[in-house]
């Protein structure tokens, strides 16, 4: 049987704790705040205080989470968002430790790097750029499929020793696909073996023109393991972007997209976040999915505890009601009421999709308080 604390149902009703006890003592049930009743009675208290039906609709969303355009002057140039894709065991995760280890900042942060999905390199420059951790092309696939396109560059990785296999392929199709502009990263040029020519040549099969070959796809020869070519990388992964002209405005409440999220047990639910629009302060009140919450900390790839994070910038969010899910928007609202009525409008419309029988109203309603 399910049990709620009065405080919780509070919450999530967004009434007052204090005027909930009343109503149960009225019913005949002297509890307090942090005492947990049960499903009847709540529900019962759900009615008393009239949300058996559903309040919240798809226009009170749109009043809550401000969704308006950028004027093109509040935009400021924003970091890429590079995503690796490649076959299995062509060096993905090696390539993003190597490039990892180009970051001028880690240092600084004594080396404790947490794994948090995403990480964002600082150059010698003071330039950035943003790698998602999720090289997997399911993760990639359903991002999209839930319209969370955040990618903005993929670095297809492929083996010079063991040339197109079918995963290369397939994450040829996605990139196309979504529309994302593709740099090679020819890996293991250090063996023996590689035939780099091979691998450009193999790629005219798939659409797949690069410049040596009279096209414009940029490709760069390295080595994750020998830490060469990596430079040259980073450089056509910016010139790309400069092709790009990202930008994002910065001053408007943050926006975002979950990479990967889990419910950690120290912490409760953590999400990785990554900013796409707007700053993500501290404090802030947010729906994220189905969930909503107030920041109580944000913390960055090298676990330091941080302020605000902007454009781009990925970070983890402590102080969800729950464990959303990945490709989920976040999105910073007004007040804490706003936001449960979103998340429970959220939840409902989700416990809709699962039930095909039971009626919209205190059904919903109290799945939507679980
Ligand atoms: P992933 O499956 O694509 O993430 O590939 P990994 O990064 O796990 O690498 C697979 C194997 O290839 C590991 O044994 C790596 O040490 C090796 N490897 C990765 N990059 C290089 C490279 O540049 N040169 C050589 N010789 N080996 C590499
Ligand atoms: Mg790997």
């Amino acid at each position: 049987p399910e049990a709620i604390t009065v405080q919780e149902l509070a919450n999530r009703m967004a009434e007052k704790g204090a005027d909930l006890v009343k109503a149960l003592f009225k019913m005949g049930m002297p509890v307090t705040m942090t005492q947990t009743i049960d499903q009847d009675t709540a529900e019962l208290l759900v009615t008393e205080f009239g949300h058996n039906i559903s309040r919240v609709s798809e226009s009170d969303i749109d009043l809550a989470i401000d969704v308006s355009e950028d004027a093109p002057d509040s935009l400021r140039p924003r970091p890429p968002v590079v995503t690796i894709m490649g076959h299995v065991d062509h060096g993905k995760t090696s390539l993003l430790d190597a490039l990892r280890g180009t970051d001028v900042v880690r240092g600084e942060a004594g080396g404790i790097t947490q794994h948090i999905g995403a990480y964002q390199v600082t150059l010698k420059d003071k330039s950035r750029i943003t790698f998602l951790d999720t090289p997997g092309h399911e993760a990639f696939t359903q991002m999209r499929a839930r319209g969370a396109n955040v990618t903005d560059i993929v670095v297809l990785v492929v083996a010079a020793d063991d040339g197109l296999m079918p995963q290369t392929i397939e994450a040829i199709h996605h990139t196309k696909a979504a529309g994302v502009p593709m740099i090679v990263a020819i890996n293991k040029v250090d063996k023996y073996e590689a035939n780099p020519q091979r691998v450009r040549e193999r790629l005219l099969e798939h659409e797949v023109v690069v410049e040596e070959m009279g096209g414009d796809v940029q490709n760069v020869e390295v080595s994750a393991l020998k830490k060469t070519g990596l430079d040259d990388l980073i450089e056509k992964i910016q010139l790309q972007a400069e092709l790009l002209e990202l930008s994002a405005n910065p001053d408007r409440p943050g926006e975002g997209t979950v990479i990967e999220a889990k419910l950690d047990k120290g912490r409760g639910p953590v999400a990785t976040v990554l900013v796409n629009r707007g700053t993500l302060r501290v404090g802030d009140v947010f729906v994220i999915g189905a969930e909503s919450g107030k920041v109580r900390a944000l913390v960055d790839d090298k676990g330091r505890q941080i302020k605000e994070a902007g454009p781009a910038m990925p970070v983890e969010v402590l102080g969800i009601s729950g464990v959303p899910s990945a490709g989920d928007p976040i999105q910073v609202v007004e007040n804490e009421a706003r936001a449960r009525e979103v998340a429970e409008y959220r939840q409902s419309v989700l416990t809709q999709k699962r039930t095909t029988t039971a009626p919209a109203s205190l059904e919903s309603m109290f799945s939507a308080l679980r």
